[in-house]
């Protein structure tokens, strides 16, 4: 589709969102408030989506308070706040790392956004699948917000210069009855290598618990083999010391096989082909070890809904939307890559002891530790540490070192 000869006027545009997710419903509500007629279509029933709790932080509730202060309010009295990070490596003692943050239930957080578009006005079409643009009818702005599968990308890869990656450790998003109220990361020896997972809890009776390993490591422990019902019985053993008995619960709608996965990396060099415009996870992914990407498709929401404001006509807006995300996207995509490099290569850092693996994981996001030895990053951010009674410019230097770019709790 391209933009249409006439200047569109943007006060009023009839926008159709491909995708009711956090990107397709939380676009949806902010068009809504600037006073445009728009339509989400789902292709799911209402209530059904894959998935168990996401984190977030307190940047993320600040951001929708001043873009939707009623749906901050919301999600704040329901996220679930957990406390510290712990690094608990079999025959080690955990270590535990302050620090805090929030999660929420990916059905809640949906709930909230639809029931919130529903009252602003937005037209709610679930089970209403969408392959093609043209089916929409006579619109002036589609939002394709359809996930990292895309079809709409899809359609138009080659104008929007679609690049995906796979990377290449196995994982498998899973649940539990097990309430942790740390983010934990525990760490499983094998005799085919190590297993851990990323764990945390969402409410006050569940936690997500993701399972990730090298495909060397699946193979080896067999997994390639099983169904669902017995992968989920090994993983318990494997994680019985963690578990204290509750059990795994497996993805929503999960059949015989195992749902194993290896991670897409999405990039595009467009993000729009004339009205069709790209959003979350459709754009752009972020390895789910950096916990970002639910973040990164409310502000790319936000960052379009400004942009329809800021703009006399939509060609505008779409360049400026994909110019500012692409522009603020930049460092946590690289952050994003450094991590999901750093779980592949969980060998390089295992050995060390207890305390400085727990120093090389919060490191992860980190583009030196790449490239230099573990021991020496270790050596240079205890330099940066000690650094005169850790003022200003010490403080920033070992946020420098870890790749962050913005203070932290733990930093
Ligand atoms: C294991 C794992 C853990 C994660 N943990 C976190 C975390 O802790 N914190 C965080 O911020 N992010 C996390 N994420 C990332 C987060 O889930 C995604 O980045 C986020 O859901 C992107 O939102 P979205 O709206 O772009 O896409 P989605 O949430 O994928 O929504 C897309 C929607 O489009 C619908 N759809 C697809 N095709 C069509 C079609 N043809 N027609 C109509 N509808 C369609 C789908 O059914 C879906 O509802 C995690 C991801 C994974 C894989």
């Amino acid at each position: 589709m391209q933009c249409k000869d006439r200047w569109v006027k943007m006060s009023r545009m009839r926008i159709a969102c491909v995708g009711g997710g956090p990107a397709g419903l939380s676009f949806g509500i902010l068009a809504r408030r600037q006073g445009h007629e728009v339509t989400v279509h789902e292709r799911l029933p209402e209530g059904v989506t894959y998935g168990w709790g996401v984190v977030f932080w307190d940047d993320l509730l600040h951001e929708l308070d001043e873009h939707d202060p009623v749906t901050a309010t919301v999600v704040r009295k329901h996220a679930f706040h957990w406390r510290d990070h712990v690094v608990d490596v079999q025959g080690r003692a955990p270590v535990r790392i302050p620090c805090h943050g929030f999660s929420i239930c990916r059905h809640t957080l949906l709930r909230i956004l639809a029931d919130r578009a529903r009252d602003a006005g937005v037209h709610l079409h679930y089970e209403s699948p969408v392959q093609d643009p043209a089916e929409l009818g006579d619109v002036d702005l589609v939002v394709a917000g359809d996930g990292v599968g895309s079809c709409l990308r899809k359609r138009a890869q080659d104008v929007f210069g679609t690049e995906v990656t796979w990377r290449r450790n196995k994982y498998i998003w899973l649940g539990t009855s097990r309430v942790f109220d740390s983010f934990t990361f525990p760490f499983v020896g094998t005799p085919a290598g190590w297993v851990w997972s990323h764990c945390y809890g969402y409410d006050a009776a569940s936690s997500t618990f993701i399972v990730e390993m090298a495909p060397e490591t699946w193979r080896g422990l067999r997994l390639d083999q099983l169904d669902t019902d017995a992968t989920m019985r090994r993983l318990e053993e494997l994680f019985a010391a963690q578990l204290d008995g509750h059990s795994l619960r497996p993805p929503s709608g999960a059949g015989e096989a195992a749902p194993w996965l290896e991670f897409r990396l999405v990039t595009n060099r467009n993000w729009n082909a004339g009205i069709v415009a790209l959003m979350g996870d459709a754009a752009h992914t972020t390895h789910f070890s950096v916990g970002a990407g639910t973040r990164l498709a409310l502000e790319d929401a936000m960052g379009l809904a400004d942009a329809l404001r800021e703009h006399v006509d939509l060609p505008a807006a779409l360049a400026a939307y994909r110019e500012r995300r692409a522009a603020e996207l930049a460092a946590a995509q690289q952050e994003a890559r450094n991590s999901a490099a750093w779980f592949e290569n969980v060998p390089r850092y295992i050995d060390r002891d207890a305390v400085q693996f727990a120093r090389l994981m919060s490191a992860r996001r980190s583009t030196l530790l790449q490239h230099i030895p573990p021991g020496a990053y270790l050596q240079l951010e205890g330099l940066a540490r000690r650094a005169p009674a850790l003022n200003r410019a010490g403080r920033r230097a070992v946020r420098g070192l870890r790749g962050l770019r913005r203070p932290t709790p733990t930093s």
